[in-house]
């Protein structure tokens, strides 16, 4: 589980977008971006090179998708 505190500093290091959890992972809210950063010991890997990118589909799923405005 990652702080409130620490999520409302953490953004998508690839377009900046304000990122939301969706379990084991964090989901930036950016439907143009889509990327998922995983979750270790805690501690979100917020490195564009370990991420995924969703397909729109799978990104519809998450909570990410209600999150952004
Ligand atoms: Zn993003």
């Amino acid at each position: 589980m990652v702080s409130p505190d620490l999520l409302k500093i953490l953004a998508c290091p690839d377009c900046k977008t304000s990122v939301v959890p969706d379990g084991e992972a964090l989901v930036c809210a950016n439907d143009q971006c889509r990327r998922q950063y995983r979750i270790e010991d805690d501690i979100p890997v917020m490195l564009i090179d370990e991420s995924n990118v969703l397909t729109p589909e799978e990104w519809a799923q998450t909570p990410a998708a209600s999150a952004s405005a």
